[in-house]
């Protein structure tokens, strides 16, 4: 096994109420329990960078996060695993989060950017001076994004393909899964090149960049946004802390607030809505997330 290779994720089915009132059936990708550390689609996400910075010797890898940021989190283990060294740009002052103290117990040097220095992170020449601290690191950009991001994600479509027969299925529908920067999605959208359709459910508001996002790596084909917030990124209501509770009894799979609550919970509302003939089989892709969860649940 080469040493960037992923560990399988389970496919397994979701026996839900919702699902079997409306004759859907769904399965979900298991992405939280490839690795207990190297969690989710993140995971996914920095194969190509870790690849990229393998083969230009990069003796380290910077990126940049909030502090409960999956993605710094994936990022460290990763760095600490295969032997880069790794910085975190944060959102932000100094603070003391769960994730916060994983990242320096996983060895990553951070530095809080305050919110008007995180702000300029798109701003050309943002990453000039941290160039010029760090000579020849490999700079990844907020979230794991870009193209190097999206093409990792092709192999959650191979594992999830690789076990769909053990289900009994002869094919499946469509894809149900979370979007943040949609870099996860334009990645399916991608690998599936229109076989079958991807959905998205919001996790940020419609205005935050993820239709361009994926039109700019994907094209505008073969894909469906649905709205998913509740209001805003990171906002909890009652209901839906109440449906996570309820799906976590009934099928003992475990999800967080930001990104897999709500995705489920609008594929409920989908569902009920209709969206769905009877007899469709979905892939509900978990895409982990739930070291962050520390933080409020
Ligand atoms: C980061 C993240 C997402 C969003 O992924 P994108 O590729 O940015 O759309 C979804 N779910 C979880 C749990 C995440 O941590």
């Amino acid at each position: 096994m080469h040493v960037f290779d992923l560990p399988q994720a389970p496919l397994h089915f979701l026996d839900l109420p919702w699902l079997e009132q409306a004759q859907v059936q769904a399965a979900t990708l298991r992405l939280d329990l490839i690795d207990p550390l190297i969690s989710g689609n993140k995971w996914f996400k920095l194969r190509h960078h870790l690849q990229q910075a393998g083969a230009s010797n990069a003796p380290g890898l910077i990126s940049l996060g909030g502090n409960h940021s999956n993605h710094l989190h994936a990022l460290a283990a990763a760095g600490k695993r295969f032997g880069f060294a790794t910085v975190g740009l944060l959102r932000g002052h100094a603070q003391d989060t769960p994730t916060v103290r994983d990242l320096q117990a996983l060895g990553m040097e951070l530095h809080w950017l305050g919110y008007g220095g995180y702000r300029a992170r798109n701003e050309p020449g943002f990453w000039e001076p941290w160039q010029a601290r760090y000579p020849g690191w490999h700079c990844i950009p907020e979230g794991g994004g870009g193209l190097a991001g999206a093409q990792g994600c092709a192999l959650i479509m191979q594992q999830a393909r690789a076990q769909i027969a053990g289900l009994g299925w002869s094919d499946h529908d469509a894809w149900w899964l979370a979007a943040g920067t949609g870099t996860t999605l334009a990645g399916l959208v991608l690998a599936e090149a229109g076989a079958h359709a991807v959905h998205g459910a919001l996790a940020v508001p419609r205005d935050h960049g993820v239709p361009e996002t994926v039109a700019a790596l994907a094209g505008t084909h073969g894909y469906q946004l649905h709205d998913a917030c509740r209001g805003g990124f990171g906002k909890f209501d009652d209901e839906l802390l109440t449906f996570i509770a309820d799906c976590e009894r009934r099928t003992g799979v475990p999800l967080e607030a930001l990104y897999t609550g709500k995705a489920l919970l609008a594929l409920r509302d989908q569902v009920a809505a209709g969206l769905f003939k009877p007899g469709s089989r979905l892939i509900f892709v978990h895409t982990g997330g739930l070291q962050g969860r520390r933080g409020y649940l």
